[in-house]
């Protein structure tokens, strides 16, 4: 199946919540969501009761929409993490947040995960010092994420500085602005996550 192209927005009214798929807009009045909590399609208020599956499967689109995953990609994520030690669901949200791509946009180098993805694919990121252009690298407790000498101007990457430094970030990740670069201090454990998605109904639809 094709990546979605349609308007981002909508598909946090289809799912529920805000997954911030747009940068600063996400944490402005202008959020489309906080104007229009109801689903698209539905008259206002009328969100549609959920059978069991019903609610796995929001639960795993929202996942996987806030990472920009295709289903495939999000399935091999998952099969992974059934192989690793510890508690499958933990180590989905867990691994996931050490995606290059989410280091990215929690560091604040870019808007948002999609524009934090075109930005690695076109080489403006080193990983202890070695260019990566895999969004989808998993980065390990220790490495270092700068920025490369000539993309310190790049205006996309200042404004997306200046605005991330009015959300909070996670304590595992650590960022020195003035040399543009991250570091991630441990592999992220759940209660250090804060996505609101109940990965406990992911791992109920995936094991049926
Ligand atoms: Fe979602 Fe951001 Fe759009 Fe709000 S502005 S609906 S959080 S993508």
């Amino acid at each position: 199946m094709a990546r979605y192209a349609g308007p981002v927005c909508r598909i946090c009214r289809r799912e529920g919540g805000k997954l911030f798929l747009k940068g600063e807009r996400c944490f402005s009045e202008k959020c489309s969501y906080d104007k229009r909590e109801y689903a698209p399609g539905e008259h206002k208020g009328a969100r549609r009761k959920l059978s069991e599956y019903g609610e796995q499967l929001r639960e795993k689109q929202k996942l996987k929409r806030t990472h920009f995953l295709m289903e495939k990609q999000f399935k091999k994520t998952y099969k992974t993490c059934e192989k690793m030690k510890g508690i499958t669901g933990e180590n989905l949200l867990s691994l996931l947040e050490r995606r290059l791509d989410n280091a990215i946009y929690t560091l604040g180098f870019a808007p948002s995960r999609k524009a934090a993805r075109l930005l690695i694919t076109h080489g403006h990121f080193l990983v202890r010092g070695k260019k990566v252009n895999i969004p989808s690298y998993i980065l390990k407790p220790g490495d270092d994420i700068s920025v490369i000498e000539k993309t310190k101007k790049s205006e996309i990457i200042n404004n997306a500085l200046e605005s991330a430094m009015r959300r909070t970030r996670p304590a595992y990740y650590e960022i020195d602005r003035d040399a543009y670069k991250g570091t991630i201090g441990n592999i992220p454990e759940r209660d250090e996550i804060t996505s609101a998605v109940n990965e406990k109904l992911i791992v109920e639809l995936y094991s049926k």
